[in-house]
């Protein structure tokens, strides 16, 4: 495999996709989101920082989950919150 700039992401083997296209916790409160981005380490979909609540940068700091992948359609990329490194795939 080639490298991707940082242990996380080279240990994700198969990328995990959103089971729904909905922020998991904006759905609870009734908040709006802008893009979808699901942790590889549970694989909940939550709202990237574009968004108002900005749930995925949460998830990463509360459950010390390193990587997100995009949930959006058109992208292929990982991103590593502690080591700031980023990878399509
Ligand atoms: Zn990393
Ligand atoms: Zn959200
Ligand atoms: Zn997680």
């Amino acid at each position: 495999m080639t490298d991707r700039g940082c242990s996380h992401l080279n240990s994700v083997e198969s990328v995990k996709q959103p089971k729904v296209r909905e922020c998991a916790e904006c759905v609870k409160i009734g908040a709006q989101w802008l893009h979808l981005r699901t942790c590889q380490q549970c694989g909940v979909t939550l709202c990237c920082d574009s968004s108002p609540n900005q749930h995925a940068s949460k998830h990463a700091r509360v459950t010390k989950h390193p990587v997100i992948a995009s949930a959006q359609p058109a992208e292929r990329w990982l991103y590593c919150y502690p080591d700031d490194a980023f990878c399509e795939y």
